[in-house]
């Protein structure tokens, strides 16, 4: 069966205790998804470096083909996510010559000193390689460890989306291609409840991933959307079978009495 499996994980207190929404983590998993990953966790944890550690070790655990988290890479006491990776790893934190040379170059253009929080940003688990940060200081961290690829990116949404997309272009060069489908279809006037059990047979019987978001009131206002989505290594198979199970659902949907609208 194909699996393509990945894992997305947000470190910050900031997060655990609600002050900052986990936009990153919503905006890697949806990214991840559309490039045909199964995004099997999104964990969040906060800035402690045994947390963190404990936290990329059970994600290892599942062997997961990619994982990516976002925040703590910064230059600040609370910025622990390198350290918490390297634990993991059971690796020493070494200054990553290229990584230096970025966060030296950033500074020094703007005539700044190079303290040692600043310096911070270029320590990686040996073995690690940058990824570049165009939009700010820090720069990704990417080590690969038993079939499992793991990139860190910064928290500040605007620099962590710069190195995912950073990393994913050079990452998508190396892989087979994958593509994901996905198509939906709204429907008034079938409660959710009463279309479940045939979406769970139509499940059984096609394997696709399908998904019914309930839009008005189950009872007073029946309205649903069904998406349907699906990933293979053949692009035709997958955007076949996808309409084809759309078509069933329309057509189990005007069974019960439902309107396609
Ligand atoms: P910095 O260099 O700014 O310290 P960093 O990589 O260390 O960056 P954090 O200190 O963890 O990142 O977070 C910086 C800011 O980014 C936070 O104050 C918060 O506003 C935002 N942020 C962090 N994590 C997330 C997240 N999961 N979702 C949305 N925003 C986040
Ligand atoms: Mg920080």
């Amino acid at each position: 069966m194909y699996e393509w499996s990945a894992e997305v994980i947000a470190v910050g207190n900031e997060i655990l205790t609600g002050r900052t929404v986990n936009t990153n983590s919503a905006f890697i998993a949806a990214r991840l998804t559309s490039l045909g990953f199964q995004v099997r966790r999104v964990t969040v944890v906060g800035d402690e470096v045994e947390e963190i550690r404990e936290c990329f070790l059970e994600a290892l655990g599942r062997n997961p083909k990619l994982i990516i988290s976002s925040g703590g890479l910064g230059p600040t006491y609370d910025d622990r996510t390198v350290e918490g990776l390297a634990a993991a790893l059971g690796r020493k934190l070494v200054y990553n010559q290229e990584a230096l040379n970025e966060v030296t170059r950033k500074y020094k253009e703007k005539g700044l000193e190079l303290t040692e929080e600043r310096l911070k940003m270029a320590l990686f688990p040996e073995g690690a390689t940058p990824i570049p940060n165009e939009a700010g200081i820090a720069p990704g961290v990417y080590v690969e460890v038993n079939n499992t690829e793991i990139l860190l990116a910064p928290g500040v949404p605007k620099e962590m989306e710069e190195v995912t997309e950073t990393f994913l272009r050079s990452y998508l060069k190396r892989r087979p291609n994958v593509f994901y489908y996905e198509e939906s279809l709204t429907v008034r006037g079938v409660m959710e409840s009463a279309l479940a059990p045939h979406i769970k047979r139509v499940v059984r019987e096609y394997g696709l991933y399908i998904k019914t978001h309930p839009k008005g009131h189950e009872i007073n206002d029946p309205y649903l959307e069904v998406q349907i989505a699906g990933s293979s290594y053949d692009k035709d198979e997958i955007t076949r079978k996808v309409k084809n199970v759309r078509e069933i659902i329309s057509r189990i949907a005007m069974s019960l009495g439902g309107k396609l609208t």
